[in-house]
């Protein structure tokens, strides 16, 4: 369910609702793109006709700013959590690694990715990492490729926006994994 700011969409549901219906998706053979959502982005969006198609393009607007949530409780109430990206790309890891599903990384400065993988390995021992990629990577086809051939049914790229998001808009149609979340810093808090 969702609730409207501004002319854009914002997912209500919680991480556990979530999941089961981005997973619901991958195993229909449903393409998904996240996008996390905070006030600043709402507010400029009214002028940014990029940032608006981003926004209105995605599948999933997550209600990662709190000011989401003041707004959501002054209008219908129905946003009762706060859903980060960085939260999000966690529970699509763990939930990954429950279900079998992979992930690849494309993103953040060269061996940046490899050490998020690592810690993300540690702490979900089963999931899969299929690919790894840095975010000055300058062969697009050659990304593509490795990233088709990988087998991953999530990636996440981590470009900073509104690079990652192009990227998204621009790859997703054309590419083999289902689920496409931008996470801008995230590998490098990942990789600590
Ligand atoms: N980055 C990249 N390729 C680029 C530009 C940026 O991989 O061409 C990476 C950069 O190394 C960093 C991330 O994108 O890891 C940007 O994170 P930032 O926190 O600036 O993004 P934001 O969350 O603010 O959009």
């Amino acid at each position: 369910m969702k609730e409207r700011f501004f002319g854009i969409e914002v997912n209500t549901e919680g991480y556990e609702e979530l999941m089961r219906l981005i997973f619901d998706r991958i195993h229909k053979g449903e393409k998904s793109f996240i996008v996390a959502i905070n006030p600043e982005k709402l507010m400029a969006s009214r002028k940014d006709d990029q940032l608006r198609e981003i926004l209105q393009t995605a599948d999933f607007q997550i209600p990662d700013g709190v000011g989401v949530l003041l707004a959501s409780r002054l209008g219908t109430g129905k946003i009762r959590q706060r859903v980060t990206g960085i939260d999000m790309m966690e529970a699509l890891c763990k939930t990954a690694a429950d279900s079998g599903e992979s992930i690849f990384l494309y993103g953040g400065k060269p061996g940046v990715a490899d050490t998020a993988a690592t810690a993300l390995k540690t702490k979900y021992p089963k999931l899969k990492i299929a690919g790894i990629i840095d975010g000055y990577e300058k062969d697009l086809e050659g990304i593509r490729q490795k990233v088709d051939a990988s087998g991953a049914s999530i990636m996440f790229v981590a470009l900073g926006s509104p690079k990652q998001e192009q990227f998204i808009i621009q790859e997703m149609q054309h590419l083999k994994p289902s689920v496409y979340q931008g996470v801008g810093g995230s590998f490098d808090v990942f990789a600590g």
